[in-house]
């Protein structure tokens, strides 16, 4: 934050204001701005300046910024109202920003408020189904757990399941979790639901295993937000979730990405250590998407190495991209981590994936998520 704060002082002008709004957020007032095009050159400026990466105990953190832009009257500054307006104007901007991708800036225009207004009621809407599931059995609840197998390359048995957490809205019909999790997880409201589905997927585990014992040792895989995986109670949770249902430590597998570890790693390190105790396996998702630091990976006991789907879908394009592939898997092979292959939909990817040694498969190739009835059928259809 310091860092970031210099940085952005660096970039103001006399007479310019830069504060720090609270959490990650910046706020900076720009006074003598003739139009538009001058507030989008300094939002440059400062992604710019923002862009050499920040030595953090020797480690290179690379930070982007989501810049709102809303341009307003000095002379209403005497009003307070006004000043509230404008700063949730700016708010509104940057989030639109936010969502669009990284290193963007939005300036304000009035339509902005309807998108506001369509994601706070998506935020109310999921709180109140999020209070549901508390006080309800799956079956009433507005959200499912889907699951999607994951086969082993090598024999072409199903090793284990990714549970992926569904939304069916009363109006709304299906919210895709790319739509609300990035919600869930700014009010943290991602924490009862993550729970709730790691919850019901071990349950739903322990069913198939009993139910498979062929196929055993079958293995479960949740994702886990950053916002989840530092909150107090979580080991507790986990062991209280294994005791109940008699699951092997071994057979659950918790998904997070590498920023999570990134945000704290004093924190992760000893979290990660807790985790090795019981056995449980951590899987580095969606590898190749931030930032594939080679000493994270060396110095953090992750188990899986979940390459990203980007570079799946573009194996078989262009050499290099194959020898990108071909580079992640056999780190993981250096660093004795079981390597699976996100979002495999073609019989080509899969005989690449199988000749560069991937251990794992997971894709519509192999099936779509599901829900529990319709992936029990799939396991009898698949013995
Ligand atoms: P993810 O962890 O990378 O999950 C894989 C996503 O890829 C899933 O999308 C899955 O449906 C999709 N997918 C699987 N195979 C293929 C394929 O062959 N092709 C293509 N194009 N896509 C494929 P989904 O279910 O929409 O989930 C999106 C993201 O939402 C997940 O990405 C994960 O980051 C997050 N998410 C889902 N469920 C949970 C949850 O319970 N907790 C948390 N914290 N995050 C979740
Ligand atoms: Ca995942
Ligand atoms: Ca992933």
């Amino acid at each position: 934050m310091v860092s970031v704060a210099q940085r952005l002082e660096k970039c103001q002008r006399i007479g310019d204001t830069v504060a720090r709004w609270g959490g990650d957020e910046f706020a900076i007032l720009l006074e003598d701005i003739a139009d538009k095009s001058d507030a989008i050159a300094i939002a440059n400026r400062i992604q710019a300046a923002l862009k050499p990466p920040i030595l953090l105990d020797n480690q290179a953190i690379f930070v982007t910024a989501s810049i709102g832009i809303v341009l307003g009257d000095i002379q209403i500054y005497n009003n307070p109202e006004h000043v509230t307006d404008l700063l949730r104007d700016a708010d509104i901007a940057m989030y639109r920003a936010k969502s669009r991708a990284q290193e963007q800036c939005e300036v304000f225009d009035p339509s902005m408020h309807a998108y506001a207004l369509k994601r706070l009621q998506l935020e109310n809407d999921l709180r109140r189904a999020i209070a549901g599931i508390a006080s309800s059995e799956e079956q009433t609840s507005e959200f499912s757990v889907f699951y999607q197998p994951i086969f082993s390359l090598t024999t072409q048995q199903i090793e284990g399941f990714e549970a992926l957490v569904r939304w069916q809205h009363p109006e709304k019909g299906i919210i895709s979790p790319i739509d609300f999790i990035a919600i869930a997880e700014e009010t943290g409201l991602i924490v009862q639901l993550d729970r709730w589905v790691l919850k019901m997927a071990c349950h739903q585990l322990s069913i198939w295993q009993k139910e498979f014992p062929d196929l055993a040792p079958l293995t479960i895989s949740v994702n886990l937000s950053g916002k989840h995986f530092y909150q107090s109670g979580l080991i507790e949770f986990l062991d209280r979730i294994l005791e109940e249902t008699g699951l092997d430590g071994n057979s659950l597998k918790l998904e997070i990405t590498e920023s999570v570890v990134i945000e704290n790693t004093e924190a992760a390190t000893v979290l990660l250590d807790l985790l090795r105790e019981r056995n449980l396996q951590v899987c580095l998702d969606d590898f190749g998407t931030g930032y594939s630091s080679l000493s994270y990976l060396h110095s953090f006991p992750f188990n899986v190495l979940k390459i990203d789907r980007s570079f799946i879908k573009q194996l078989g394009t262009e050499d290099e991209h194959d020898e990108i592939v071909r580079a992640i898997v056999n780190l993981g092979l250096i660093l004795g981590m079981n390597v699976v292959a996100e979002g495999v939909e073609t019989p080509e990817q899969v005989s690449q994936l199988k000749n560069l040694s991937c251990h794992s498969g997971q894709g519509y190739w192999f099936s779509k998520p599901m829900n529990s009835d319709a992936m029990t059928e799939f396991l009898l259809n698949n013995l």
